[in-house]
């Protein structure tokens, strides 16, 4: 004999059936299995709780309707939520609302503390994916040479790269889910997202790692809204163990978009999937955000990319050139790296330009070539002049070795060209007094602010000394 809560169950069945696209009844209907009925109280069961989320903001009003029909105005739907893996003890979790309520309470569902250190994920039964889908294979989109080995490591990107690299050695199941890299452009988000998805690859080969970049995710879900087939964009992207995506900030104030990624975002994250994500802020700063993605972004590590210190910047574009197989003089290296110090893809682009223009050119790449070469390119990319870049312009003019602007020394020719570096600084940078003085011999604001003045004096009431001044600033400008 059929039990009620089964056939009650099938009736509504029929009548939503009636109501929805053949695939939505399939994808979200067929999985859900009647329990119970009991003083009109049926009870359902779901294989997750993003499954109960997602019924309960898309169907609750045709799933009301149609108790209400069945079961009379006093009947009710009750959800059992199967847990999904190692969040919590208790099974089934049930959730239930009232159908004659005007809303429907949801009853504080799965908000519960993740405990990392159970990292023993249960493989549930998963609705999303379609039988045989998960036999795709999909392409990574990752650029090889954006691995590990050419990402030169310093101070300015060590937390992000080890985090980085400890995920590719246990993607999902680290503290760093998810991994949040900011920096302003071109300091090397990309390349570092690529590197840990690579590495991911070379460890673990059978693993999926998905690099797309954000405005590319929300063209496909445009599209899809499109051609009615929202449900394989979100399956296919709810298969995907390690996902990565680049420039997260391009989702502010597209709240469909963001609300798909938010469903996204919870059932690989419930599912030990490792998430990666790029934006040009730090997760404060992201404006037209809703504030349950955003407080989602912050659960995991956010790490920041800074602009490379001038050794760094040189490693990498003596590792850029020895990958290239090309050489280049020493000096030459380290003027580009003293040029262009707050951008390393400019810095690469001017490489480029050096390269071609000597190869053209049929010249040898000289220090005199790679001037004009980088005159051209600062001119045209507006530049702002470095503290690194004034000091080295303030030594070689005075013919004193750069380390002099930062020793300890009171020699009077030092002292004056280390007062001629902050006086620049402060003309030429947007830099603070403070940040000023810890870059010019690691004094205080008020030094530097001492420094301006007696430039100023000395460049009005000493004429040779207006003329050391008027022919550096010549130098910063070419
Ligand atoms: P972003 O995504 O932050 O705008 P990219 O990842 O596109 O920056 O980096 C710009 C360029 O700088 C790329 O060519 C990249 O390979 C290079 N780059 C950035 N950081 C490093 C690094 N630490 N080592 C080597 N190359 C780097
Ligand atoms: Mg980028």
């Amino acid at each position: 004999m059929r039990k009620k809560h089964a056939e009650v169950w099938e009736r509504c069945l029929k009548v939503i059936k009636d109501n929805i696209p053949f695939q939505s009844y399939k994808t979200w209907f067929e999985p859900i299995e009647p329990v119970n009925l009991e003083d009109d109280v049926l009870t359902i069961q779901v294989p997750s709780q993003f499954f109960y989320e997602w019924l309960e903001e898309h169907y609750i009003g045709l799933l009301k309707k149609t108790i209400k029909k069945e079961l009379g105005s006093s009947g009710r739907l009750e959800y059992s939520v199967i847990m999904d893996s190692a969040y919590s003890d208790a099974r089934p979790y049930s959730v239930n609302y009232p159908t004659t309520d005007k809303k429907a309470t949801k009853n504080n569902p799965v908000s519960m503390p993740i405990d990392l250190s159970k990292g023993n994920a249960r493989d549930i039964l998963n609705p999303f994916i379609i039988p045989g889908l998960k036999k795709i294979k999909v392409e990574s989109q990752l650029v090889e040479t954006y691995s590990f080995e050419n990402f030169i490591e310093g101070d300015c990107n060590r937390l992000a790269r080890s985090a980085g690299w400890a995920i590719a050695e246990n993607p999902g199941k680290t503290a760093f889910n998810p991994l949040l890299i900011y920096s302003a452009v071109g300091l090397g988000k990309t390349h570092l997202a690529h590197a840990i998805g690579l590495q991911v690859k070379n460890n673990f080969p059978d693993k999926t790692v998905l690099y797309v970049k954000t405005d590319q995710f929300i063209n496909q879900y445009i599209d899809s809204v499109r051609n009615n087939n929202q449900n394989d964009f979100i399956h296919f992207y709810q298969m995907i163990d390690v996902l990565i995506m680049d420039d997260i900030q391009f989702v502010a104030g597209k709240e469909k978009t963001q609300d798909v990624f938010f469903h996204i975002f919870n059932h690989l994250h419930q599912n030990n999937r490792q998430i990666i994500l790029t934006s040009d802020k730090p997760p404060v700063e992201l404006k037209g955000m809703e504030p349950r993605l955003l407080s989602r972004f912050k659960w995991g590590l956010a790490a920041d990319l800074q602009v490379p210190d001038l050794e760094t910047r040189i490693a990498i574009l003596q590792n850029k050139l020895y990958k290239d197989g090309i050489e280049m003089p020493y000096e030459v290296i380290e003027y580009l790296a003293y040029s262009i110090s707050t951008n390393i893809r400019e810095m690469e682009g001017a490489l480029i330009s050096i390269l071609a223009q000597s190869t053209l050119n049929k010249k040898a790449i000289t220090l005199e070539l790679a001037k004009q070469m980088i005159d051209k390119f600062v001119k045209n990319s507006t530049r702002e002049i470095s503290i690194d870049y004034i000091q080295k312009v303030v030594c070689d003019y005075f013919s004193l070795p750069l380390e002099a602007i930062n020793s300890k020394t009171r020699k009077r020719e030092i002292v004056q060209a280390r007062q001629l570096a902050m006086f620049f600084s402060k003309k030429h940078t947007k830099n603070s007094l403070a940040t000023i003085g810890l870059h010019c011999g690691n004094k205080d604001h008020a030094t530097v602010l001492h420094a301006c003045r007696t430039v100023n004096n000395l460049v009005e009431t000493d004429k040779r000394f207006r003329v050391y001044v008027e022919e550096i600033d010549k130098k910063l400008k070419l």
